[in-house]
């Protein structure tokens, strides 16, 4: 399995479908799961698409609408039955709170973990987790109530040694730790074989001269780190191109197709057209699009339809996964 791969449980938007979910998708890193929305069903299409529900570290909530979250309650029983005493972190919007404190009211006597909500609130982005492995920022959205969107981030990889330098300078291995953390190595005498900066110590070859190695010269950053922006629900505004910009791959609803975009504007959706604009000026490297409205029967409308404004595009399909390194 990819280090950051995801895996989409359900497509539709909010009127139930016979053979399609609401919003719910899963985002793997080694070891952990990440649940990104919790529509009706999520339970089913967690079992199927074969994964553990005691390795969910956290759950993302973009908003209070039900196709979004109206599978939590239930997960949360399940957990319990399956035996999770660890807390469980549920991020989501404040007005996720009177739904949440019901639920514990009714039925949290029997939950042998804590929930505990993590309230989001905020009007420009915000960095709301943060581990060795990833760091996921919230942002705003503009949906009828408040919504917020997530970007999931992998950490930075460590530094790695160019070879060559390691030979031409036989680096010791406190050395080698130290240009790895990135930081400059001052060595106080040579000999070298060649001037190691262009600026500061420069020796001459085979002299006792110091030495300063740089760690920008000695070191290269082995991958770019995959990022994922999950944005639904949202009418378009171009502050979330920024937001989001160079992301590895964005999910944008196209709940609609253009023909249909004063529609989108009044519901707080977008248009497949609209969500490829953002991915366009986002300098997204793929845009995969969903929630789906249950008018359109025919998903290769919106792919067509975003195609001509930003062709590396895809429709997101129920239980396939996406690997999101080196997009
Ligand atoms: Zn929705
Ligand atoms: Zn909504």
């Amino acid at each position: 399995m990819s280090d950051f791969e995801l895996t989409v449980l359900g497509t539709a938007s909010a009127l139930p479908m016979a053979h399609r979910y609401p919003s719910a998708q899963v985002l793997s890193v080694p070891g952990r799961l990440f649940l990104i929305d919790c529509g009706e069903g999520t339970q089913m299409q967690l079992r199927r698409g074969g994964f553990s529900f005691l390795k969910i570290e956290a759950v993302f909530l973009s908003h209070t609408h039900g196709d979004h979250c109206f599978g939590i309650f239930g997960l949360l029983s399940t957990m319990s039955m399956l035996g999770r005493e660890q807390p469980l972190k549920v991020y989501a919007p404040v007005t996720f709170a009177p739904i949440l404190d019901f639920f514990l009211r009714q039925f949290g006597g029997e939950l042998r973990f804590p929930v505990e909500h993590v309230a989001l609130e905020m009007n420009s982005p915000q960095c709301i987790y943060t581990s060795s492995k990833m760091t996921v920022d919230a942002f705003p959205l503009e949906h009828v109530v408040p919504c917020y969107g997530f970007l999931f981030r992998q950490a930075e990889p460590p530094l790695n040694i160019r070879k060559e330098r390691l030979e031409q300078y036989h680096l010791s291995i406190a050395e080698i730790a130290a240009l790895k953390r990135g930081e400059d190595v001052l060595r106080p005498a040579g000999p070298f074989t060649e001037p190691c900066a262009e600026n500061g110590f420069v020796p001459q070859s085979g002299t006792d001269a110091p030495c300063l190695m740089r760690a920008e010269d000695f070191t290269y950053v082995p991958y770019r780190p995959a990022s994922y922006a999950y944005c639904s629900d949202t009418r378009p505004f171009p502050r979330l191109a920024d937001w989001v910009r160079g992301v590895s791959l964005l999910y944008h609803e196209a709940t609609y197709l253009a023909d249909m975009e004063d529609k989108a504007f009044v519901r707080g959706h977008s248009t497949a057209a609209q969500a490829a604009r953002c991915a366009r000026d986002a300098g997204a490297s793929r845009l995969m699009l969903g929630h789906f409205s249950s008018k359109v029967t025919d998903h290769q409308l919106f792919l067509e339809e975003a195609r001509e404004i930003f062709p590396a595009c895809c429709l997101a399909n129920e239980l396939e996964s996406y690997d999101i390194c080196g997009l």
